[in-house]
Formats: C-alpha cells, structure tokens, sequence
C-alpha cells in the first residue's frame, strides 16, 4: 500500500510588514493549504479574555513575544483541527529557538516535518511605512494598505463588500520598532537553523505583491509537487 502522503508544513519568515499575511492568504487560496498565524490566534484569544488572552494582551501591545508555553499551546491546539490535515502555511511562528524545536518534536509525533521555509528578505527601513498603512476589512478579515493594497471601490471590501475597515493596536510606530528588535534578537537566528537543515528558501519581498505572489507560487509548487 502507498504511504499516506505527509501534510504540507510551510513557514514564512520575516519581520513584521515583510508581507507573511499576505502571501499565506495567497498560498491558501492557490494550494489549498491553511493559513495558521499565531498572531491572529492571539488576538481572537485576547478578543474572547480568554487566561491566555488576558496574559497576552500587555505583552502584545508592547511588541515583544508571548510566552513559548501559551503560544505552543494555541499551536498544539489548532493543529489538531481536522482542516490542517492537507497541510499548514505559518504565519509569525516559530519565532523563538524553543518554538522551532517544539514544533519538530509536535511535527515528528505525527511522522512529519517541516517541508519548507521561506524567509522573506526585506529592508527594514520600509516595514515601519508598510505596517503603519495596514487595514483589514472586519466582516472579512481580507487585508489591505493605504498606499499599496486599496479596494477597487473606496472604502468598500473587494471580497466581501464590507464597508467597516479596523486597524491593528501594535501597528503603531512605537510598538513596530519593538517588534523589529524582537525579530532580530529572537526569530532571525532561525534562518540559520533552517538552513542547516536544507529547508531553507530565501525570496526579496521588497517588491509587488503579485511578483512576490508568483515568486513564492513557482517555490511552493516546486516543493509541494
Ligand atoms: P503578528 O500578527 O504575527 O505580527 O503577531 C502580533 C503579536 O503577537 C507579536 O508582536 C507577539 O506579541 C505575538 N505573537 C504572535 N506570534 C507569536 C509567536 N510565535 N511567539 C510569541 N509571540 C507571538
């Protein structure tokens, strides 16, 4: 009999504004894979006062990282829904050395691992100007950007037709740069990690979005084929 063939494990890496978000969407919609951002599990978490949402909540305002014991336990929880089972795209995890090896050791529980990680390589000079535009459209989740992503009707969701536009509370100047130093301290050193291990996939994520679309769409149908 065939081997069941593995679930896709992608990670996008990269520092805040590098456009994880946004081509984690991409890919769901063109493999078929599930977007899994700890960020957005952390916010519903805070949003509902969740124990783990009220411990989270000042850490995140302050743009440093979550404890690795509620994010691991968020993670453990969402990959066990049935919808992850033909693969996951993660978005903002792992981001600490601790979260890496967690997640090989959740990974080879189920006889998986990591099939591929792509860091996308930007500049970060131009992420404080990218996070500060961001919006999302609060019936629909779909995201967009003052200057480069805006609905093709003003103020109108180009999915949903949504009308009501929300802006993240971190995505402010002050708790970026706090971000950015996180990034840099703790998550970075894991392009080195992944890269001992042959995963590794760097693409520039300066450009258009739909360049970095097709860039990272040809990568994934390589790696996923
Ligand atoms: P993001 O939506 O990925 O930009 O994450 C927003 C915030 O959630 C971060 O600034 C952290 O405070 C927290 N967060 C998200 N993912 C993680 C993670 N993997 N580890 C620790 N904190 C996280």
């Amino acid at each position: 009999m065939p081997e069941p063939q593995a679930a896709a494990v992608v990670i996008l890496l990269g520092p805040p504004g590098a456009g994880k978000g946004t081509q984690a969407r991409m890919l769901e919609a063109d493999f078929g894979l599930v977007q899994l951002s700890t960020g957005d599990l952390l916010r519903a978490a805070v949003a509902a006062g969740s124990e783990a949402g009220r411990a989270a909540k000042a850490v995140m305002a302050a743009g440093q990282l979550v404890s690795d014991e509620i994010v691991l336990a968020i993670l453990r929880e969402r990959m066990a829904a049935p919808d992850t089972a033909r693969g996951v795209i993660l978005d903002g995890f792992p981001r600490t050395d601790a979260q890496a090896r967690a997640l090989d050791g959740l990974l080879a529980e189920q006889g998986q691992k990591v099939t591929a990680v792509v860091s996308l390589e930007v500049d970060d000079a131009a992420m404080v100007g990218r996070i500060s535009g961001r919006h999302t459209c609060a019936a629909c989740g779909e995201g967009y950007h003052d200057q480069f992503k805006l609905p093709a009707q003003a103020g109108v969701c180009d999915k949903c037709g949504g009308t009501t536009f929300t802006r993240r509370a971190d995505d402010n100047a002050d708790t970026v740069l706090a971000r950015l130093q996180a990034y840099h301290a703790q998550t970075a050193p894991l392009i080195a990690y992944y890269e001992g291990r042959g995963v590794l996939h760097r693409i520039d994520a300066m450009g258009a979005i739909a360049d970095i679309r097709s860039t990272l769409a040809a990568l994934a149908g390589g790696v996923l084929a």
